[in-house]
């Protein structure tokens, strides 16, 4: 079992390796884990839409991307995809604590968040949590101890930071803003720098917008590393 687990390993990796991601169409055309892909085929998503299309390989690779492209044109499996391919080829279990930080503007579009990574996510055997301020710190508390990855609003994980004895940050492989621009908009900045501030700097980003910004003080301040801009032009 252990020899073939590790044969699959390897096989990703070149398959990861060797893709070029050019003139996709489907998930299924993407160098996945079995899990991802029946997540995937469960939640009946077949086709990508162009943001996933651009995004997705680059960021299987491992790169910095920032993203933008309007409000529903499917951000959310740009970045959630890559999240658990990312973990999963790192072999990342249980006790390796947390592994991803997803920051969202409000509490309402983390659960949404949140309800897409469970459905894609199910067959996976990573730990997932909210923390959005919804349940009392103290459980919170508890809950973030055993957790991989977190999908978050920026105050409530300040607080974290700055509270909860013991928070394991220095293992973040993946950091995911989505809606950084509402995010900045809502006046999340001087919180967003403190966070990252907590955050290794060896790490890759994932950043998603509705606009186009390109503001290049405000990426700086994020620490992305070459990172790709990946933008879907549509009349917003
Ligand atoms: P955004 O974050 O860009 O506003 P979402 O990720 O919330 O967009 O996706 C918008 C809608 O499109 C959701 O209902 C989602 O289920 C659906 N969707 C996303 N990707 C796909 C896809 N590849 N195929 C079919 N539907 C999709
Ligand atoms: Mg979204």
């Amino acid at each position: 079992k252990r020899k073939r687990n590790a044969e699959e390993f390897q096989l990703l990796e070149t398959r990861v390796r060797e893709f070029d991601g050019k003139g996709i169409t489907c998930f299924s055309e993407l160098p996945l884990t079995k899990q991802t892909a029946a997540g995937l085929h469960k939640a009946h998503f077949k086709t990508l839409t162009d943001i996933q299309r651009k995004a997705i390989p680059l960021a299987l690779k491992g790169r910095d991307v920032l993203g933008a492209a309007k409000t529903g044109s499917g951000k959310t499996l740009a970045f959630l995809v890559p999240v658990l391919e990312v973990l999963y080829r790192k072999k990342w279990t249980t006790m390796d604590g947390l592994g991803a930080l997803i920051i969202s503007p409000t509490r309402e579009l983390a659960a949404q968040i949140f309800d897409v990574l469970r459905k894609i996510g199910r067959e996976h055997a990573f730990s997932a949590g909210l923390v959005t301020g919804g349940k009392k710190l103290k459980d919170e508390q508890e809950a973030l101890h055993r957790m991989n990855i977190v999908v978050c609003t920026p105050g409530r994980m300040l607080q974290h930071m700055d509270q909860t004895v013991g928070l394991m940050l220095d293992n973040v492989q993946l950091l995911v803003l989505d809606e950084a621009d509402r995010i900045l908009d809502m006046g999340f900045g001087k919180t967003l720098d403190a966070i990252i501030e907590n955050l290794p700097r060896e790490r890759q980003t994932l950043l998603f917008s509705a606009t186009q910004t390109k503001c290049v003080t405000d990426l700086a301040r994020l620490g992305l590393k070459d990172a790709e801009y990946v933008a879907v032009h549509e009349a917003a």
